[in-house]
């Protein structure tokens, strides 16, 4: 099974990169598109303006990926709850994060709902409850072919630069909250 979970906060660079990496002939599953076109998307949680998603059976309908010779990346922020080879969580600093998620359009309890569970690792907690090998890498700055390249270089193995624990915007609190 060769399937990396690319996910983060909205905002951190996901489809960006995927973009990039499907330039550079990577197969990269869009995730939302995969479940619409499987008929997995739930009902409307009008709250929080998404729509559920019943997380194992997008889990089952993954396996012809798994089961395949292919490399296979799935773009998703809930790609990380999927059985997989490897994740990659990509992380934004608050403030950068704050900025993109304005040019958006999203409202200001979206942006601060979303600036929150950046800083306080939710995502980056969620994956590395698994017991999945975790990477982690820094998109506030550089260039998305920058990030791309990381993604590639931990793709080869090339893994030490991207253990979790080198971002950490918890100082960040106190000033956003
Ligand atoms: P997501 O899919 O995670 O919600 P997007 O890729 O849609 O995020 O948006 C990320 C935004 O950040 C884009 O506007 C992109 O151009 C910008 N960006 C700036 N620098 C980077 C970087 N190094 N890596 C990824 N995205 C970046
Ligand atoms: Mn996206």
């Amino acid at each position: 099974m060769t399937l990396f979970a690319i996910t983060g906060t909205p905002g951190t660079g996901k489809t960006s990169v995927s973009a990039e990496l499907r330039s550079r002939g990577y197969d990269v599953i869009d995730m939302n598109e995969h479940i619409r076109a499987h008929g997995l998307l739930g009902e409307l949680d009008r709250e929080r303006d998404t729509h559920e998603v019943e997380l194992d059976l997008l889990n089952d309908s993954l396996q012809d990926y798994r089961e395949d010779d292919g490399l296979h990346l799935m773009d998703s922020h809930l790609s990380h709850f999927m059985d997989c080879s490897g994740i990659i969580v990509l992380r934004c600093s608050p403030e950068v994060l704050y900025e993109r998620l304005e040019s958006r359009g999203y409202g200001v309890a979206k942006i601060l709902e979303n600036v929150q569970s950046e800083i306080l690792d939710v995502i980056l907690c969620e994956a590395t409850d698994s017991d999945i090998p975790v990477y982690e890498i820094d998109c506030s700055a550089g260039k998305i072919v920058d990030s791309a390249d990381s993604i590639e270089e931990i793709l080869k193995g090339n893994t030490d630069n991207y253990l979790p624990g080198k971002t950490d915007w918890s100082a960040e609190m106190d000033r956003w909250f």
